[in-house]
C-alpha cells in the first residue's frame, strides 16, 4: 500500500553511480539506481521493493517514471556522458515500451546515443518473439542495450548473436573473487575475449579494491564501476563529481 503512494508522494529518488572509462579515467556513464525514501523505514534499497513492485503490478508505472526522469535529468548534464537505466523483464510485457522510451527522448531532448538500457538474460528467455520486436524497436531509436549481471543467468551465447547487444556487464561476483579465485579470473578473461570478439564493450561491476581495479584493467575491461571508484550518490553529488573528474573535457551541452 505504501509503495502505491510512493510515486505520487515523491518518495522515489534516483541515485547515480559513475562508470569510468579505464583508458581515459573519465566518467563515461552513470547508472541510475532507484531508492525509496520511506517516511518511517528510511532509505529502502531496490532489492527490497522492485520485486514487490513486480508482484503488485506497479513496475510498469515506476519503470516509466524512471525512464522519463532519467532522460530529463541526463539531458542537462555537461558533455556527452551517457546514462544507463535498469529495466525489469516485466516491462517487456508492455508492448508500448518502445513508445515510452521514444517519448521520453523526445520530451527531454536527450540524444538517444547517450541512453543505455540494462536488461538481464531473463528478458531474452521470455517470449522471444515479443522481446525481439521490442529490442529491435529500441535499437532503431538509437539507444544501446547492455546485458547486466552477465554470467549469472543462463548465459546462452546464442542470445548475443540474435539480439543487438552493445555491452556486457560482468557480474560483481566474478570481480569480487578475481584476485583470490583462479576460476573467477579465467571467467572474467573469457568474458572479455568473448565480448571483444563480438565487438561489444565490457564493463566490470562491483570493483571494491585497488587490486580488483588493477585486475579488471589488466584483463582488458573497457569500463569499471564499483564502490572503490565511485559510490551511488545523489544527483547533485554526481554532477559535482562529473564536473570535477571530466573537467574541461566535458564542455557544457
Ligand atoms: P544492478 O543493476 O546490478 O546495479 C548494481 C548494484 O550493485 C547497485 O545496487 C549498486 O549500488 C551495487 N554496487 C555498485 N558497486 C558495488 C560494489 O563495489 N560492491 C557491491 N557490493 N555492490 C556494488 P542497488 O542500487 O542496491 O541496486 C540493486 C539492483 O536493483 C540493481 O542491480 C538493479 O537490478 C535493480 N534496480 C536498481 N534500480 C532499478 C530501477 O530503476 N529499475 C529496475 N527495474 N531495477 C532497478
Ligand atoms: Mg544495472
Ligand atoms: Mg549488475
Amino acid at each position: 500500500r505504501d509503495l502505491q503512494d510512493a510515486l505520487s508522494r515523491g518518495e522515489l529518488e534516483l541515485y547515480f553511480q559513475p562508470i569510468f572509462c579505464l583508458k581515459t579515467g573519465a566518467i563515461e556513464q552513470a547508472e541510475a539506481l532507484l531508492r525509496w525514501n520511506h517516511p518511517e523505514r528510511g532509505m529502502v534499497l531496490p532489492s527490497e521493493f522492485i520485486p514487490l513492485a513486480e508482484q503488485c503490478g506497479l513496475i510498469q508505472e515506476i519503470g516509466e517514471w524512471v525512464i522519463r526522469k532519467v532522460c530529463a535529468l541526463a539531458a542537462k548534464w555537461p558533455g556527452s556522458v551517457g546514462v544507463a537505466v535498469n529495466l525489469s523483464p516485466l516491462q517487456f510485457d508492455n508492448s508500448d515500451l518502445g513508445k515510452v522510451v521514444a517519448s521520453a527522448l523526445e520530451v527531454s531532448g536527450l540524444d538517444p546515443s547517450r541512453l543505455e538500457l540494462e536488461i538481464t538474460e531473463s528478458v531474452l528467455l521470455r517470449d522471444c518473439a515479443v522481446s525481439v520486436s521490442i529490442l529491435d524497436e529500441l535499437a532503431e531509436l538509437g539507444v544501446s542495450i547492455a546485458l547486466d549481471d552477465f554470467g549469472t543467468g543462463f548465459s546462452s551465447l546464442s542470445y548475443l548473436q540474435r539480439f543487438k547487444v552493445d555491452r556486457i556487464k560482468i557480474d560483481q561476483s566474478f570481480v569480487r573473487d578475481i584476485n583470490t579465485s583462479e576460476g573467477s579470473l579465467k571467467i572474467v578473461r573469457a568474458i572479455v575475449m568473448l565480448g571483444h570478439s563480438l565487438g561489444l564493450n565490457v564493463t566490470a561491476e562491483g570493483v571494491e579494491t585497488d587490486d580488483q581495479l588493477a585486475a579488471v584493467r589488466g584483463e582488458g575491461c573497457d569500463a569499471a564501476q564499483g564502490f572503490y571508484i565511485g559510490m551511488p550518490c545523489s544527483l547533485a553529488e554526481f554532477v559535482e563529481q562529473l564536473e570535477r573528474v571530466n573537467g574541461s573535457a566535458a564542455p557544457a551541452a
